[in-house]
């Protein structure tokens, strides 16, 4: 027997692909800062178009829909932030504009669970986000959808809603940086590799959840997220 590990090796973690058995291997996810205006604003920013900007949660930081999400220690204001998730099929470094929609394999409905207290303690001391965002079961994530059946949706409504009650909603046409825009931006920045996930940023009415609550969220035409948080 040949040992390949020093240690028992993590499962990768992976994503539902809808209409197959097969699953979607997740290699590296990365996140959009302030990709709509109204949103941009309800954070106390202006609505400059600023080059787009990025964060990371690990990998192993999706879970499923339909899942109970465990409750983050260490926050007392969790929130949700509704977003259309790009999954990559393909990767490369410095693609252009044009190039970009064909390293799409698909797309889902995410949630960017966010730390927010601990986001504006480490902002105000300029202080890495990691804690804030990149926490265990921070990527709540509905199954990939197929280019090959939805193909690129440039407009469609994104909603959440917790306990029945509307609380975001927008409509991705409105993203300051689309999803090819997004791509060639963030292609200069890393080698974007197939299993990459691309949190493109939420609309307007982040706002608190807490344990017990039932959150459901869509983007038309793409699918819909469900989960509950769990008891602390
Ligand atoms: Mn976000």
């Amino acid at each position: 027997m040949t040992a390949e590990y020093a240690i028992p090796a993590a499962p990768r973690p992976t994503v539902a692909v809808a209409g197959l058995t097969s699953r979607f291997p997740v290699r590296r996810i990365f996140c959009v800062g302030r990709n709509y205006a109204e949103h941009s604003r309800e954070m106390g920013f202006g609505d400059v178009r600023a080059p787009p900007f990025f964060f990371t949660k690990p990998a192993d930081a999706v879970i499923a829909s339909g899942s109970e999400v465990p409750f983050p220690p260490r926050t007392a204001n969790l929130h949700h932030e509704i977003e259309l998730v790009v999954a990559l099929g393909a990767g490369g470094r410095n693609v252009s504009v044009e190039a970009a929609p064909g390293l799409v394999f698909g797309y889902a409905v995410g949630n960017d669970l966010t730390r927010r207290d601990v986001q504006a303690a480490m902002k105000e001391q300029g202080k890495p986000w990691d804690t804030a965002k990149g926490f265990d079961h921070s990527a709540p994530i509905s199954p990939i959808v197929p280019v090959s059946s939805v193909g690129h949706p440039a407009r469609g409504r994104i909603w959440l809603e917790v306990n029945g009650e509307p609380r975001q909603m927008g409509n991705i046409a409105d993203m300051i940086w689309n999803v090819p825009e997004i791509i060639a931006e963030l292609s200069t920045w890393f080698e974007l590799a197939a299993g990459d996930l691309i949190f493109t940023g939420t609309p307007a009415g982040v706002g608190k959840l807490k344990a017990g609550d039932r959150v459901q969220g869509g983007v038309d035409g793409i699918g819909v997220l469900t989960h509950t948080m769990a008891a602390r």
